[in-house]
């Protein structure tokens, strides 16, 4: 068997230094546990980063993929495929939108809004090509979803940006109505609650008045949700979360192939303006991937699973509050859904989330004085006392070193 310091030469030796990685090596996993090549067990508070909403190897998904590999993988989007339908069905079936392209990943799903939108621009808005997304966002790492991101640290060294994206302040209408300019603006592009930007949830009413304002130009209002859709906030798509708020446009991502890679973006139909020719994509919906999003989303729907993360979100909340009265350096606990957020004074969350790792416990600081929560949504209350036990430790340790 390959030793774990064995296993760190050959990363080291042979893949991309793009990203400083934490110490296990993570062979299987079975709910919201994870184990290590060693056979230490980990709870696991990033679900693979808020992909994993029905815990690791969900015996239902697994089924699926192993039948699909036995059937037929993939064909290209030229002919009809099977799976591809009932996971489509499921999201229209169970949203606002009408229409739904699979692609591979949660960046090119807003790749394929954005195209969407210039053509939306190009037939109804006098060729406006520009899109509007806020400071703190994040879209992926493509070329153009780089200039979307609004976060300097993502953009810097990739300067000239791709042209065509205003950054403004997110939960600020008036931003938003300063940069719109007609016959050049053609749609928002929005998180209903922004994940890597530190768990930052708008106030009553922002998303709802954006809306309103897309609508009364005639802009398309898009809502990125591959890191809050399927499930994480406590509704199947986050935007259920906030009174009459319905997108023109949604990108999903992430949780949406629990852990087979699946991205989608979806529309309306009197926004449906893509024709035949317009876009592709080689694996996009196939057969393997799609299989096994379309059993994740049968599970979802039929187990009210979102509906059931609520009360994991109280528990949760609830144990972080009372870390808060404990803590003086708490700042914050924020969120929805299991989507949380702890904010401190102190930028102790990596060194906090280091020694929660050596105790058992995977979890994210999303910024540096910033712990992230997404577990599972399937996650116990036992799982979550012990989890926050771990936290508990960590930021007594963290505190006074
Ligand atoms: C993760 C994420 C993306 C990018 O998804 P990839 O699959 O990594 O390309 C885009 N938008 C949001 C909101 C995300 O959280």
């Amino acid at each position: 068997m390959t030793s774990t310091a064995e296993y760190k030469d050959l990363e080291a030796k042979y893949y991309m230094q793009v990203v400083k990685r934490m110490p296990p090596v993570l062979v299987r996993g079975e709910g919201t546990k994870v184990f290590d090549n060693d056979g230490k067990e980990y709870l696991d508070f990033t679900a693979g980063w808020a992909v994993l909403n029905l815990g690791h190897s969900h015996p239902d998904v697994t089924k699926a993929i192993q039948d699909q590999a036995g059937k037929i993988l993939q064909m290209s989007n030229l002919f009809y495929t099977v799976p591809q339908l009932p996971l489509a069905q499921l999201i229209v079936d169970n949203s606002d939108v009408d229409r739904v392209f699979f692609c591979n990943s949660g960046a090119e799903a807003n790749e394929g809004a954005a195209k969407l939108a210039r053509k939306w621009g190009k037939l109804k808005l006098n060729g406006a090509v520009e899109i509007i997304t806020t400071l703190n966002s994040f879209h992926g790492r493509t070329q153009a979803m780089m200039a979307a991101t609004g976060q300097p640290a993502y953009q810097e060294n990739w300067k000239p940006l791709m042209p065509g994206f205003v950054n403004v302040p997110y939960n600020d209408l008036e931003a938003i109505k300063a940069a719109y300019k007609p016959d050049a603006t053609c749609a928002v592009l929005l998180e209903p609650v922004q994940g890597e930007g530190g768990v930052n949830v708008p106030d009553d009413g922002y998303l709802k008045a954006v809306m309103d304002f897309c609508h009364e130009k005639n802009i398309l209002f898009m809502l990125d949700e591959v890191q809050t859709g399927m499930g994480r906030l406590g509704t199947l798509f986050g935007y259920q979360q906030f009174e009459g708020v319905e997108p023109d446009v949604m990108t999903l991502g992430k949780a949406l192939g629990s852990g087979a890679p699946l991205g989608a973006f979806t529309c309306k139909e009197f926004c449906s303006v893509l024709e035949p020719g317009d876009h592709g994509s080689t694996f996009g919906g196939n057969a393997l991937t799609t299989a096994a999003g379309a059993a994740a989303a049968k599970v979802m729907v039929d187990e009210d699973i979102p509906e059931k993360s609520l009360a994991a979100n109280a528990h949760l909340v609830g144990r972080l509050t009372a870390l808060k009265e404990k803590y003086d350096f708490i700042k914050e606990v924020r969120g929805l859904g299991l989507l949380i957020g702890l904010e401190m004074t102190r930028d102790i969350a990596g060194p906090a989330v280091a020694e929660c790792l050596e105790n058992g416990l995977l979890l994210n600081a999303v910024r540096p004085n910033t712990l992230r929560f997404m577990p599972p949504l399937t996650v116990s209350n036992e799982e979550i006392d012990e989890a926050v036990d771990i936290v508990d430790a960590a930021l007594a340790k963290a505190s006074s070193d």
